[in-house]
């Protein structure tokens, strides 16, 4: 992998040499063994990182005084060097984290272009400047400026899709970035360096700080930024709005879920399998929108629960890089061990496991854990409360459609969900009760062309659509006679 030798920190259009000695252990999550070590960024590092990222937005006649034309040409010659590495991208994520090859040949490797794209044309559709008549008669000018420096922090689950839910929208904005990708996938990060190198993107506007949760802590109050953009779990989410709340700093929050996939009394579930996966199972549980907590009729539960039993149990696991794996490992050791630890609990409270619960027989290195449904499980139960970031399905029967949606409602978040039926009005009619940032009726497909984000300790704010690009955009009145 010699475009993915670490150099040090992308800062300012070049590699600058870490300021202290400490360093991260990458670790390929589909063996467990050592790939390689890389610079982990401290104090220093992140003030040069935003001092670059401030002078680019301060030069009164750089990035930020671009029209949006100009931002769409450099933007567009960014994404075409990662389109250009998209292969390696997909690679390097999965080799990290073990999301499967084919979904990261199309999130990570294809995503943050079309990203780019779109935002940069959305950006240059906007007028900078709209006149209103006023209260009075009169004409109020509305301007949208660029909101700053910002300093965008992200998890490993999706790295370079959830840069992007940000990079993408901030450019077209004029604003500029410090980018802090999570210490379990950094080697993606300077693939992304080096397709900025390659663009048009000016020097400053984009810098590139991997590190652990204090470097994050320490970019989040940094003088110099002027917007926090966090993707991550709702308690580092908590951390960081009490910080930006103290420091009354712009900040989004996408933070974690529990979301519901309630499945009808009429639902053909066989027949959409496909759909369910990816609504619930998608990149081995570590996705923050998974429906996990399935309600199922108790007129139809034995029947769903032994479905979706021998449907997990047909799922291929293994290497992350083998083209046919539909589940590979988790992400790290540590989060084999957590997720390890809520089986064991969802068992003790009562839950009973119809398939899975422990390492696959055949596979003794990697942090795997098999695809797992726990059938008699109540929405009280830990195993129903918390997020377990893991391939593991909970059924909770339910009565009528009240109690579904009840259950539903009942939790800390409110991120995404499904409704499976027959019916597809009647499933649109089912969604609209649930109290959540998104939801598919047969089906959970992100749409970046809508809002994304999360209700209750899901989150603040919304990334995705045009409503991603306002979270980028201070606005200005001007009164006129
Ligand atoms: P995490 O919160 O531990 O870390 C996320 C990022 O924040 C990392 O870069 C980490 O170094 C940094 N960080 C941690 N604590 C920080 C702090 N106090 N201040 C500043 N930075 C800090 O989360 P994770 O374990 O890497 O990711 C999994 C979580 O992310 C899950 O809870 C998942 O639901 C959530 N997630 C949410 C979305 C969404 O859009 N809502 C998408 C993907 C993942």
């Amino acid at each position: 992998m010699t475009e993915t030798e670490p150099k040090g920190f992308w800062i300012d259009g070049g590699w600058a040499a870490p300021a202290t000695s400490e360093r991260i252990q990458l670790i390929e999550a589909s063996t467990g063994d050592p790939i390689t070590t890389v610079p982990a960024a401290g104090p220093a590092d992140v003030d040069a990182a935003v001092g670059a990222a401030r002078r680019a937005f301060d030069d009164p006649t750089g990035w930020a005084h671009w029209t949006a034309e100009q931002r769409r040409a450099a933007i567009t010659s960014l994404a075409d060097a990662l389109t250009s590495r998209g292969e390696a991208i997909a690679k390097a994520v999965s080799t990290q984290n073990g999301m499967p090859i084919s979904i990261s040949s199309v999130t990570e490797a294809v995503m943050p272009a079309m990203l780019l794209n779109y935002y940069a044309e959305l950006a240059e559709q906007q007028p900078v400047e709209e006149k209103r008549t006023s209260f009075t008669g009169g004409t109020t000018l509305v301007r949208r400026t660029p909101v700053g420096v910002v300093a965008a922090i992200v998890p490993w689950n999706f790295p370079q899709t959830l840069t992007f839910f940000k990079l993408a929208p901030l450019l077209a904005a004029g604003c500029t970035a410090v980018i802090k990708p999570s210490p379990e996938t950094v080697l993606d990060s300077y693939l992304l360096a080096e397709a900025i190198e390659e663009s048009d993107i000016p020097a400053g506007v984009v810098n590139i700080v991997p590190g652990g949760r204090e470097t994050g802590a320490y970019l989040v109050e940094h003088p110099g930024v002027d917007k926090v953009a966090f993707t991550g779990s709702t308690a580092a989410g908590r951390a960081i709005g009490e910080a930006c709340g103290r420091l009354i700093r712009p900040v989004t929050l996408e933070l974690g879920g529990k979301s519901a996939s309630i499945i009808l009394d009429d639902a053909d579930l066989p027949a959409l399998l496909e759909q369910f996966f990816a609504a619930t199972l998608m990149n081995n549980g570590q996705t923050c929108y998974l429906g996990t907590r399935v309600l199922a009729p108790r007129s139809r539960y034995a029947e769903t629960v032994d479905i979706l039993t021998d449907f997990a149990r047909s799922l291929k696991v293994g290497n992350a890089l083998d083209a046919a794996t539909q589940i590979g490992p988790l992400a790290t050791e540590n989060q084999q061990r957590r997720v390890q630890g809520y089986i064991e609990k969802g068992r003790a409270e009562g839950g009973r496991i119809t398939t899975g619960g422990g390492r696959p027989a055949d596979l003794d290195r990697g942090w795997f854990v098999e695809p797992t449904v726990f059938a008699d499980v109540a929405n009280s139960h830990t195993i129903a409360r918390e997020e377990i970031f893991g391939p593991v399905l909970t059924v909770i029967p339910y009565t009528d459609v009240d109690e579904a949606v009840a259950i539903a409602n009942d939790s800390e978040f409110g991120l995404g969900g499904s409704v499976w039926t027959s019916d597809p009005e009647r499933g649109v009619q089912v969604a609209r009760r649930v109290q959540t940032g998104s939801i598919g009726v047969n089906n959970y497909t992100l749409d970046f062309r809508s809002p994304f984000g999360g209700v209750k300790a899901s989150g603040l704010g919304r990334e995705l659509g045009p409503e991603g690009l306002a979270a980028y955009q201070q606005l200005t009145s001007i009164f006129l006679a």
